[in-house]
C-alpha cells in the first residue's frame, strides 16, 4: 500500500522523448507522441489528405500506430487539441489498435462520436471534458492542462504538459485575434522546455487578420445580389458561417442550410451554446424552394469541391430541387486546400457558365486564416519564452523557417520530421536519438480495414494498364504443358484485338516450354520469367504497364 505522500511525489525522468508519427513535414494527419520511461502519451490524431492523384477520391492517410507496439511503448492515452479532421480522425483506427482513453472537449467529442456511429464499440474511450472549465487530466506520471486558443473552429486549445521535471507547450493550431492580446500571456508556466509551435502559415508574412475584417465585404456582395445568394465555407468554421448567417438575416433574406456537415456542425454549436441559430433558419428543402429568389440565402456544402457536396452537386446538375442559374450570387468564404485547386476551378468554371456570379479567394477578401502568420508566430516565441522551440504543423520548409526564425530571435529551435525520436535531457541541447521509418497507412472508400500503399498503387496501376494473369498446367515428370495456358485478362485492349493477343501469348508460352525449360527447372523461376516475357510483350504492345501473374499449377 502506498501512501499519499508518495502518490503526490513527483516522478522525475533523466530524459523525455519526442516522436512525430504525422503532420512534420507534410500538412495534416498531426499526431505526435510524448514519451518518459515506458510510458507516452499522444497529442492529436489525425487523418491527412491526399492532395494528388495517386488516390482516389476517398482515400486518406492515418498515422502508422505500428511503431507503437514495436517499440514497446506503453500508451497511456491520447490527448486532442480541436476537432478538425487532421486532428481527430484517425481516433476510430486508433482505438481499433489500442484500448485507450482519448481526451476532448464537448465540441471535438461530439464530432467524433457522430462520425464514428458505426465505430459505437469506441464511444467508451472518449472522455469528454467541459470546455469552459477542463479539468487537468492524468495520465499516468503525465498531467496535460488546456489553455483556448482562437483558431476556426470552436473550442481550440493549446497543451501544458507537465512530465517530472519538464514542461512543454503545445499550441495546437492558434492564431493571434488582433486587438485581443496573446492567448498565452499570463495563462502558462514560466518555466516552458520546448515549445511545439504551429507553423502553417509561417510563410505568411504581417499579422493575422481578424474575422471581422472580411464582414463589410461579405454584407457587400450579399446586399448586391439581385437573385439567390449560395454561399459555401468551412462547415467547421461555425463563427463564419453564424456571421453570414446574420448579416443575411440583417439584408432581409431567410436563411437555409444544405448539406450534411453545414448541419451537423451547426446543430453541435448551437447545442453547445457557441452560436445561436435562429429559430428562422431553414433545413427542409421544400420549404427553402417556397421563399422568393431575392429573399434567401442557401449556405452549402463544397468548398473543396468535394465530390459529394452540394455545391459540387448543383455546378454538375446532379441536385433535383436547386439547380444553378443567371442571377445566382455564388460566393467561397474559404481557401482552396492546395491539391484541391484543380477541381475547385473547373467547378467556379461550370458555375459561371450557367449565369452564376462568382466570388471566391482570388477576387474578394472574404476569407481569414485561423492560423497565426509570421509576425504572430514570433510573438508567441516571444510570448512563451521556451528553451527550445520545436516547429510542428506544416512541410518541410515551413519548419525550417519556423527555426530560422525562432534562432533570429535568440530562441534556440531543433526541426524534426514524422518518425524521428528527439532525445531532451536538462542541460543538454535536444538530439535525435533515432530515426523511424514509419509506413503510410490508407484508409480507403471510407472503410476501416486498412490497405497499405503499394496496394493502393496497384490499384491505380490496373486502373491505368489492365491486367493479365496466365495459368500454366504443368506435368512435374515430363515438364511439359498439360493443356494450352489459361489467360485471364482485363482492361488491356478491346475484345477483338485481346483475343488476338492471347493467341500469341499462348504460342510464346508453348514456345517457352518447347525450347528454353531446363532438365531440373526452378519453378518459381519459370514462373517469374514467364510473367517479365508476357509483361514486356503487353508493355511493347500497349504502350502500358499492366499488372500480370503467372502462375504454374501442378496436376498430380
Ligand atoms: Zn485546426
Amino acid at each position: 500500500m502506498i501512501g499519499n505522500a508518495v502518490l503526490s511525489e513527483k516522478t522525475m525522468f533523466e530524459q523525455i522523448e519526442i516522436l512525430p508519427l504525422g503532420g512534420l513535414k507534410e500538412i495534416g494527419k498531426n499526431c505526435m507522441l510524448i514519451k518518459a520511461g515506458e510510458d507516452a502519451i499522444m497529442i492529436d490524431c489525425g487523418m491527412g489528405f491526399p492532395g494528388n492523384d495517386d488516390f482516389m477520391e476517398d482515400d486518406f492517410f492515418i498515422p502508422d500506430f505500428d511503431i507503437i507496439e514495436e517499440l514497446g511503448i506503453n500508451l497511456l492515452g491520447c490527448v486532442i487539441t480541436h476537432g478538425h479532421e487532421d486532428h481527430i480522425g484517425g481516433v476510430p483506427y486508433l482505438l481499433q489498435q489500442f484500448d485507450v482513453p482519448v481526451y476532448m472537449t464537448n465540441f471535438p467529442a461530439l464530432v467524433l462520436t457522430e462520425r464514428i456511429d458505426r465505430f459505437a464499440v469506441y464511444k467508451k474511450n472518449i472522455r469528454t471534458l467541459n470546455y469552459k472549465h477542463p479539468e487537468p487530466i492524468k495520465l499516468g506520471d503525465f498531467t496535460i492542462e488546456m489553455i483556448d486558443v482562437p483558431h476556426s473552429i470552436p473550442e481550440a486549445k493549446a497543451l501544458v504538459i507537465k512530465i517530472g521535471d519538464f514542461t512543454i507547450l503545445h499550441t495546437g493550431d492558434f492564431k493571434y485575434e488582433p486587438g485581443k492580446g496573446s492567448p498565452f500571456t499570463g495563462k502558462i508556466p514560466e518555466n516552458i522546455d520546448i515549445l511545439l509551435s504551429d507553423s502553417t502559415n509561417i510563410e505568411r508574412q504581417g499579422h493575422s487578420e481578424s474575422e471581422e475584417s472580411i464582414l463589410g465585404n461579405i454584407a457587400g456582395i450579399i446586399e448586391n445580389a439581385t437573385g439567390r445568394v449560395i454561399a459555401t465555407g468551412f462547415s467547421s468554421n461555425t463563427t463564419r458561417i453564424g456571421n453570414i448567417i446574420n448579416i443575411s438575416l440583417l439584408k432581409g433574406r431567410t436563411v437555409g442550410l444544405l448539406g450534411r456537415s453545414v448541419n451537423s456542425y451547426m446543430q453541435i454549436a448551437s447545442e453547445l451554446g457557441h452560436i445561436k441559430l435562429p429559430a428562422s433558419v431553414l433545413t427542409d428543402q421544400t420549404k427553402i424552394n417556397h421563399v422568393p429568389e431575392n429573399k434567401i440565402t442557401l449556405i452549402v456544402t463544397g468548398s473543396q469541391a468535394e465530390p459529394r457536396s452540394v455545391m459540387k452537386r448543383m455546378s454538375l446538375d446532379m441536385m433535383k430541387s436547386v439547380s444553378i442559374r443567371y442571377g445566382d450570387t455564388i460566393f467561397f468564404s474559404s481557401k482552396n486546400i492546395p491539391g484541391n485547386e484543380l477541381s475547385i476551378g473547373r467547378m467556379i468554371d461550370k458555375l459561371i457558365e450557367k449565369g452564376a456570379d462568382v466570388y471566391y479567394e482570388n477576387t474578394d477578401k472574404i476569407h481569414v486564416s485561423g492560423h497565426a502568420f509570421q509576425d504572430d508566430i514570433v510573438q508567441a516565441f516571444k510570448d512563451v519564452h521556451p528553451r527550445y522551440v520545436v516547429p510542428v504543423h506544416g512541410h518541410r520548409r515551413f519548419l525550417d523557417l519556423s527555426a530560422r526564425l525562432a534562432e533570429k530571435n535568440d530562441f534556440s529551435s531543433v526541426v524534426i520530421s514524422d518518425g524521428d525520436m528527439l532525445c531532451f535531457k536538462k542541460g543538454r541541447r535536444p538530439f535525435i536519438s533515432h530515426t523511424f521509418e514509419l509506413s503510410t497507412k490508407v484508409v480507403s472508400n471510407g472503410e476501416s480495414d486498412l490497405i497499405d500503399f503499394e496496394n493502393i498503387k496497384e490499384r491505380k496501376r490496373i486502373a491505368k494498364a489492365g491486367f493479365m494473369t496466365v495459368m500454366m498446367t504443368v506435368d512435374f515428370f515430363s515438364n511439359e504443358l498439360l493443356a494450352a495456358p489459361r489467360i485471364i485478362s482485363a482492361g488491356i485492349a478491346n475484345a477483338a484485338k485481346i483475343k488476338k493477343i492471347e493467341r500469341e501469348i499462348k504460342d510464346m508460352i508453348e514456345d517457352y516450354f518447347n525450347d528454353e525449360i531446363a532438365d531440373e527447372p526452378i519453378w518459381k523461376d519459370v514462373e517469374e520469367d514467364i510473367r517479365i516475357m508476357v509483361r514486356h510483350y503487353l508493355t511493347e504492345l500497349t504502350d502500358k504497364k499492366p499488372i500480370v501473374h503467372a502462375i504454374i499449377v501442378n496436376l498430380d
